[in-house]
């Protein structure tokens, strides 16, 4: 089945459009139908699959802080650009687990934990491994993004019950060197090849305001939504401009596209968690309230997202309690 299979209403409209490229054809045709249509058909594909009013609360915690090796043009992590950001350590696993209570006491269901590492060196695996088990036994779900991962390193993840990977794409293919040198379009997808053969679910997304086009936007979310499987979770993230990255002074994405954008993600990935990822804290409550009718049913929550500021638990429940909107409440972990 592709994902267009999936759409409930208007297959008319996108008959015709029937070369190799059919994928990325409807689903422009789609990002660009009239605003109120595309609102009207994202939101009817997300009632019908998930409770519209109810929104998973994930918390993320940085393990290892700065001096990546890779160039991500968006990252303050990177060692290539001075971003002011100082590279640290793994945390102790006892600190993370700690950090991982008080956020499920606040109400978090998930605890994403991430390392600026290009990848794992083998000799991390014990320490990440006890952390999975540690946040595990707290009742929580569990969230690693770590960087590349070898099959082998995949397999000692799932055996410790790992439940996401996150690695996201970033961007289309074509964009992808433009903003990465590192590494290649197609390493991240092996990546999550390998997740994904371990048997775990897989979170992968985007940036949006990296200076793509709108044909970047929408060839990401279609390579996404053609995956074997599609991303369980799929972080849509809106580029935080950060001093000295390559990005520093990249225009910003008018919010409106932004909308769009996750209405796509919403009709090419009906079941999907939707997330509402970096640079919250610069959109308006209006827009926020757009993409969750959209089908955004997923944030991160806290004052801090990694390195960057997140809007603080006062203003996502205000803005909560005037939409109507709840946590979503996790089934017990067995
Ligand atoms: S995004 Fe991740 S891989 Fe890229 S520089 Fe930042 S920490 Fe490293």
């Amino acid at each position: 089945m592709t994902p267009f299979d999936t759409m409930s209403t208007h297959r008319s409209d996108v008959r015709g459009a029937s070369d190799g490229n059919t994928g990325l054809k409807e689903a422009l045709f789609i990002y660009n139908l009239p605003f109120n249509d595309l609102l009207h058909r994202a939101h009817t594909i997300h009632r019908s699959n998930f409770d519209p009013n109810a929104v998973q609360m994930s918390r993320l915690l940085s393990v290892k802080t700065g001096g990546c090796a890779e160039d991500c043009g968006y990252c303050s992590q990177s060692a290539h650009y001075p971003t002011g950001v100082k590279a640290s350590k793994l945390l102790e696993v006892e600190h993370v687990l700690s950090e991982a209570r008080k956020a499920r006491d606040g109400g978090a269901t998930r605890y994403c934990m991430g390392a600026a590492w290009r990848s794992p060196k083998d000799r991390d695996m014990e320490a990440i491994t006890a952390m999975v088990r540690g946040v595990r036994a707290l009742g929580m779900e569990t969230c690693m993004t770590l960087g590349m991962l070898t099959p082998q390193q995949s397999a000692r993840l799932a055996d410790a019950g790992l439940d996401y990977y996150n690695h996201n794409i970033d961007t289309s293919e074509r964009f992808y060197s433009e903003i990465i040198t590192t590494r290649s379009f197609v390493d991240r997808l092996e990546t999550l090849a390998n997740v994904r053969e371990a048997g775990i679910k897989v979170c992968a997304g985007g940036i949006l305001g990296m200076g793509e086009t709108v044909d970047d936007r929408v060839s990401m979310l279609v390579t996404l939504a053609n995956l074997p499987m599609p991303p369980e979770s799929v972080p849509i993230n809106m580029l935080i401009p950060i001093p000295g990255s390559m990005l520093a002074n990249a225009q910003p994405i008018n919010p409106i596209d932004f909308v769009r954008t996750v209405a796509l993600a919403r009709i090419l990935m009906p079941t999907s968690y939707v997330r509402l990822s970096a640079g919250r804290t610069d959109m308006s409550d209006e827009t926020q309230a757009l993409c969750f009718f959209v089908g955004a049913n997923s944030i991160f929550v806290g004052e801090t997202l990694l390195t960057a500021d997140n809007p603080g638990e006062d203003r996502d429940a205000a803005l909560f309690r005037r939409l109507g909107l709840r946590g979503e409440q996790l089934e017990p972990i067995v």
